[in-house]
């Protein structure tokens, strides 16, 4: 193909994707597959999709990490699973006033979504009680998304949370179901798409992603964005491994910023009307590419990550500024999709742009 075929080709994909079909296996892989020279064109296609769903608004996700450590599960990944050696802080759950705060620092930061995020196989049932508290708390007070991510949880557990004025839950099923053994043996991938589809019988909106750079091929990418779309989920957090040294997968870089932003392009067009979220090791991987991944991406968290720092909240706004984006609070959707019902005016201060890993 000459340059202008390609360049039409990829434009293909992105009338596809528009139209609302799936990509092909063999299109998927080209786009994971390309060369380097073709990156802005395919970038290009995926911006198109991007823009038609989403205009040039970009979403902020703001993570507390309610709980650190201690957890029984063998994920090689993370640096809270009992087979790290990882030096990180470990603590149980934290007081509701510390939820809260992390509430009104989101809120002052733009996020349009809070994400309460807690290590472990599973809440207790302790945990998640105190947990709810603070969310129906955070509810009364700002006009902003809530998103727990907690680890695997069964319908009922979903449903109190649903009652209580939670919005979201995220659960990553990060990799293929062929590939998933390689990362983790203590719990399965079926365990993960269970929690993902209580969660929507709940009512919940779904949050689930992946983490690419473990060992994974193009085909098991693919497997998984196929998964994705026919699970519905409306946010998919694309974390790009941050190998944390003590952690299993230490040492391990095979990701590449051009890579990464194949594969940002790869989900738009795989998944194009779903929140897609550059996420943990954006710093590490994508580098001085960055911006470039708004094009196709139109979330980002703020404010750094679960046990490692990121950028800081002023370097993003001027990121998302220098492309001409704006930010997205996303209050009037908040507001009218009643998920914040009896919102009042948040209790202190309004909020301005003075302004690791995930898992
Ligand atoms: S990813 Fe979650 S379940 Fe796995 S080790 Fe880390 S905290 Fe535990």
């Amino acid at each position: 193909m000459d340059s202008t075929e390609r360049l039409d080709y990829w434009q293909s994909l992105a009338d596809k994707a528009l139209r609302g079909e799936m990509l092909t296996r063999d299109e998927a892989l080209a786009v994971l597959r390309a060369p380097n020279t073709e990156l802005l064109a395919i970038l290009q296609a995926a911006f198109r999709v991007r823009r038609h769903f989403f205009g040039v608004k970009v979403r902020l996700n703001m993570l507390i990490n309610v709980k650190s450590g201690l957890c029984s599960e063998n994920c090689g990944y993370c640096a809270q699973s009992v087979v790290s050696k990882a030096k990180i802080d470990k603590y149980g759950l934290v007081d509701k006033e510390t939820i809260l705060q992390g509430a009104e620092k989101a809120y002052q930061l733009q996020a349009e979504t809070y994400c309460i995020v807690g290590s472990g196989r599973a809440p207790s049932d302790r945990e998640l009680q105190q947990i709810i508290e603070a969310v129906r708390e955070i509810k009364q007070r700002y006009p902003m998304r809530v998103c727990l991510s907690l680890g695997l949880v069964n319908e009922e557990q979903a449903a109190r949370m649903k009652a209580a004025g939670v919005d979201r839950y995220n659960h990553n099923l990060n990799t293929s179901a062929g590939h998933t053994p390689a990362l983790v043996t203590t719990h399965t991938y079926q365990d993960r798409v269970h929690t993902v589809r209580s969660v929507a019988k709940a009512g919940l909106t779904g949050c689930s992603g992946c983490l690419v750079g473990t060992g994974e091929t193009d085909d098991d990418l693919y497997d998984l964005a196929c998964e994705l779309r026919a699970l519905d989920v409306e946010s998919i957090p694309v974390n790009s491994l941050h190998p944390i040294p003590g952690t299993p997968l230490a040492g391990k870089m095979e990701l590449t910023p051009g890579r990464c932003l194949k594969i940002l392009a790869f989900f738009r067009l795989m998944c194009p009307a779903k929140e897609i979220r550059i996420s943990g090791g954006r710093e590490v991987n994508l580098r001085s590419l960055q911006p470039l991944g708004l094009y196709a991406a139109n979330s980002i968290f703020i404010g750094g990550y679960l046990t490692t720092g990121g950028s800081s909240p002023e370097a993003d706004y001027a990121m998302i500024a220098d492309l001409g984006f704006e930010i997205d609070t996303g209050k009037e959707q908040v507001l009218s999709q009643g998920d914040t019902g009896e919102a009042q005016a948040p209790v202190a201060g309004t909020a301005t742009a003075s302004g690791g890993q995930v898992e």
